[in-house]
């Protein structure tokens, strides 16, 4: 019989785990059962080997689960999320849908969002003011900064949170992340020690540990943001602005766009909702739609 012990998930490669166990150790893992899946910030059991190294054979019951789905398969972000902050710049471009398939995201798993908008320091950065006024307007924090001189606005925002940090590539994840969490560098260096196998492959994750019970996940910079395993009502929810209006359409199966009676053109109509909001949204219910049928 071996001993078992009781742990954080920090790293997660494609097949093993980097797991910190309540002593403060951090082993590598091997998922034990076919039908377990893991993710960082999971809570997990695991039995312990005479080799150092550990089995999963348990999962705590989670708050949340986020994923996100590309053509082939759903890929897990984190477990226990409280937030999720998007971090976009002026450069690369910005890009309405992404933001937005975030913040689906984020509705769906019942927790916060906040846009990070970066590199403020730039002078394309009042080319998207108007784009952070619109998420703004919806009622989503924004905070603006230069996380290469200072990334001190954001404590405040990650302190108390288990956070989900998403953007794509370029945008400066990595130099918030090191500002965050200084000793991220040395702590990655530990796993990768205690993970022999996996000093040559990069993490698809990585859980930064922050003050206290705070932590903060980094999933590669990616351009795209399944949400195929959400339902049509899930994309439909992450709307704010618009879910006062669901149901008051006269189909009660309408899509908002050339319907007589459609209580959502009519709002774009008097000037209260704008109008690409809703060609957002058509675009990705048309996505949902269209996945439905092949699969
Ligand atoms: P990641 O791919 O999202 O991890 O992005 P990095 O942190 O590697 O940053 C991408 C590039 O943007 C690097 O050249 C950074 O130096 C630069 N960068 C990051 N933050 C800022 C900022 O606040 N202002 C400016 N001007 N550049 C930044
Ligand atoms: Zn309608």
């Amino acid at each position: 019989m071996s001993a078992t012990a009781t742990g954080l998930v920090t790293a997660a490669w494609r097949r093993h785990y980097a797991v910190r166990l309540e002593g403060g150790e951090t082993i590598r893992c091997v998922l034990r059962g076919r039908h377990l899946a893991v993710a960082c910030g999971d809570s997990v059991r695991v039995a312990l080997g005479a080799d150092g190294e550990g089995a999963i054979n348990a999962v705590e019951p989670r708050r949340t689960l986020l994923f996100r789905s590309d053509a082939h398969r759903e890929k897990l972000i984190a477990a226990n999320v409280t937030q999720i902050l998007g971090i976009v710049a002026p450069d690369p471009p910005y890009d309405d849908e992404l933001v937005q398939r975030w913040i689906v995201a984020a509705e769906s798993n019942d927790c916060a969002f906040a846009l990070i908008a970066n590199k403020s320091d730039l002078p394309g950065f009042a080319a998207i003011e108007p784009r952070l006024g619109a998420c703004s307007a919806l009622g989503y924090r924004v905070v603006r900064l230069s996380a290469k001189f200072d990334a001190s606005p954001l404590r405040d925002l990650v302190a108390g949170q288990k956070t989900a940090l998403v953007g794509q590539s370029g945008m400066g994840k990595s130099t918030l992340i090191n500002a965050l969490a200084p000793e991220s560098g040395a702590r990655v260096g530990d796993v990768s020690t205690a993970l022999r196998a996996g000093r040559h492959t990069t993490s698809e994750t990585t859980l930064y540990p922050l003050d206290g019970q705070s932590w903060m996940v980094d999933s590669p910079g990616m351009k795209a943001f399944g949400l195929a395993h959400l339902s049509a009502e899930a994309i439909a929810h992450g709307f704010v602005e618009l879910r006062p209006l669901y149901g008051k359409c006269r189909f009660r199966d309408c899509r908002h766009a050339t319907e007589p009676g459609c209580a959502v053109q009519a709002a774009v109509a008097r000037g209260e909702v704008m109008p690409w909001r809703v060609a957002l949204l058509q675009r990705l219910l048309g996505d949902s739609e269209r996945r439905a049928r092949t699969w």
